[in-house]
């Protein structure tokens, strides 16, 4: 989105991309994902592989990481342009692009030292690996910076990692991931590092959360797990920081995303609208039908508006907390709403498995809760109001 002369669409090189990834998901992420169960959430290793040097060749791989470390190095408004196509394939709810596009690491791994950088994040952006941020615990998720009770004690030259975490997605098939632990007591977000650990390192078991969708996030138990020193990300006790820089930045395309799967849900609707015929005539020249499809491609428009405004911001180096936020809520409550009207539309259609709606709408269930639930969202957004008012809000 320019400024200059104030131009409510894309400039030319990001529909560009738009395109360029739309084309990639039509002509080669859904033909791969046809053959598979419905509830796959990811490809064969071969067709994956294949695929990954194609859109490697496309300039399409890890797009939030930096290019000097083999990323694509993508803007944040990129990234929403990116995840909006790349949703937009049965398992791209959880699985974008069907994994063709690579994982990012965690943003907050650029932070670290070059030697963290040069043996955590790079091997992963080279091979496409996945890895996991472990924040969430037993005692809570929305509000971390009290909840997290996990441990780490330094002894000699390494910190001693002690508690459990809950949920951690991707953390059985990753060789590493981010774990933050209390490293001084009390409660609150002082006290907390951030810590690599590496899947495997003795103390650290895992078992999977059977959850709505068929990726299971996992349970970790860190009994006496020992990482070196040299694991701390960052400096120790500002670790919180660091979470929330990752989560802050993780909402917008993670917004964009739900917004992909509602707009590929409201394609779905139209066409069947389209070409079903009940009490002679077409479904799409009823005024309910059409009402349930205009009232979800005005809200598909007003989410995309504050995605765009977030990312948009993000990119100038504003302050973006409070649109990412307003994002994230409007976004996944859309697609929520706007899946579950396609389904009315489609009828029996709708609820069966050969079409990915059941899917999305089972899997659109935990983009409510997941990366913070709307509740606490709509407080960041709510807290701002308040805050403004007192400094003498002008709008
Ligand atoms: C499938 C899945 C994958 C996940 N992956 C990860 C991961 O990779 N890493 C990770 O660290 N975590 C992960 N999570 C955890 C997720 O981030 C948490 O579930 C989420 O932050 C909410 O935490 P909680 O479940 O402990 O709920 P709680 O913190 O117990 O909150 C419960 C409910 O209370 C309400 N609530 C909370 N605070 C407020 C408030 N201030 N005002 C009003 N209502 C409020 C909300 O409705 C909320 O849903 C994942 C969760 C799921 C389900």
């Amino acid at each position: 989105m320019t400024m200059d002369g104030w131009a409510w669409e894309l400039p030319d090189e990001l529909q560009q991309l738009r395109k360029v990834v739309r084309d990639f998901m039509r002509h080669e992420v859904r033909p791969a994902e046809e053959p598979l169960d419905f509830d796959a959430y990811e490809l064969p290793h071969d067709v994956l592989e294949d695929l990954q040097k194609k859109a490697r060749a496309a300039g399409l791989w890890c797009v939030a990481s930096p290019v000097e470390h083999g990323g694509s190095g993508m803007s944040l408004l990129a990234q929403c342009v990116v995840a909006e196509q790349a949703s937009q394939c049965r398992m791209g709810a959880y699985t974008p692009a069907a994994g063709t596009f690579g994982w990012d690491p965690p943003n907050v791994i650029w932070k670290g030292t070059p030697e963290q950088i040069e043996r955590y994040a790079v091997p992963t952006v080279a091979s496409g690996g996945k890895t996991f941020v472990a924040i969430t615990e037993p005692s809570g998720g929305a509000d971390p910076a009290r909840a997290i009770t996990t441990n780490a004690v330094q002894d000699g030259d390494e910190w001693v990692i002690n508690g459990t975490k809950v949920f951690i997605s991707a953390a059985d098939s990753s060789d590493w991931g981010i774990v933050f632990a209390r490293t001084s007591p009390g409660k609150g977000r002082q006290g907390i590092s951030c810590f690599v650990v590496e899947r495997g390192t003795p103390g650290l078991t895992m078992r999977p959360i059977p959850v709505i969708r068929s990726w299971y996030p996992c349970e970790l138990s860190f009994v006496d797990c020992r990482v070196p020193n040299d694991n701390l990300l960052g400096e120790e006790g500002r670790g919180f920081d660091l979470a929330q820089e990752w989560l802050v930045h993780g909402r917008v395309p993670y917004a964009a995303a739900t917004l992909g799967i509602a707009s590929a849900a409201l394609d779905i609707a139209i066409e069947h609208a389209v070409n079903r015929e009940t009490f002679g005539s077409r479904l799409a020249d009823k005024q309910a039908i059409q009402w349930m499809l205009a009232d979800s491609e005005i809200e598909i428009r007003a989410a995309r508006g504050l995605v765009y405004e977030a990312a948009w911001r993000a990119d100038l180096g504003r302050e973006f907390k409070v649109e990412a936020s307003a994002a994230k809520v409007y976004a996944t409550e859309t697609a929520g709403r706007v899946v579950d009207r396609c389904i009315q539309i489609l009828g029996g259609l709708g609820v069966t498995k050969e079409l990915p709606l059941e899917r999305w709408y089972r899997e659109l269930r935990i983009k409510r809760i997941g990366e913070g639930p709307s509740e606490v969202h709509r407080m960041v957004v709510a807290r701002e109001l308040i805050r403004s008012e007192a400094a003498g809000r002008d709008r």
